[in-house]
């Protein structure tokens, strides 16, 4: 709809003096912002030769834990692929291999794709034997889509990698969870 002639607003450019016209207040005013944050916090930093310091609860690569035997210690449950909001997790569920005593299922394969996920979290809130947890990982590259689509192996991968830096203790310290959460019987 066009606009009225009436509601149209007409604004006169101000008249500047001789001073004004000399742009020195707009000069001043720039110099005196210029020079007053030189002597401020700097808030920048040189990245990547200068690494960011994040909390610990930073929400970045995932990573499938593993339990005491070095299994997955997913149990198949689908709780996480349930609650994420972009769908990205997918999860094909089998019975668990001869051995592994302490569940019925197992993912035989596991899949995030790390591209449509949106870091919310909500696949750790739900599961429930801490067996998905995002890490301090941020610098998250590859050089096509597919190498962005995580499977089981490069999630447990991560999982080696972040505990053998220790950048990400796990973080299963909630108590009793599940069967997968359970420490060994001692020998
Ligand atoms: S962090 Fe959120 S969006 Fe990403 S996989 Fe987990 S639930 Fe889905
Ligand atoms: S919620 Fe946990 S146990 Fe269940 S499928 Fe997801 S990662 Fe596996």
């Amino acid at each position: 709809m066009p606009i009225a002639e009436q509601d149209v607003k007409w604004v006169q450019e101000p008249k500047l003096g001789l001073f004004g016209q000399l742009y020195l207040p707009l000069v001043m005013d720039g110099l005196t912002t210029t020079i007053s944050h030189m002597f401020q916090k700097k808030v920048t930093e040189q990245y990547p030769e200068q690494e960011p310091k994040l909390p610990a609860n930073y929400r970045g690569v995932h990573r499938l834990n593993r339990d005491h035997d070095g299994h997955v210690k997913c149990v198949a449950c689908y709780m996480c692929a349930t609650a994420c909001p972009a769908h990205c997790i997918d999860i094909v569920a089998a019975p668990a291999p001869v051995g592994w005593t302490d569940r019925e299922k197992y993912p035989e394969t596991f899949v995030i794709d790390e591209l449509r996920c949106i870091y919310c979290g909500m696949c750790e809130e739900a599961c429930p034997v801490d067996a998905i947890e995002l890490t301090t990982l941020y610098d998250l590259t590859g050089l096509s889509r597919e190498q962005m689509i995580f499977d089981k192996e490069k999630l447990l991968s991560v999982f080696d990698m972040t505990t053998k830096a220790g950048t990400d203790p796990v973080r299963t310290q909630a108590g009793k969870l599940g069967p997968a959460s359970e420490a060994p019987p001692q020998k």
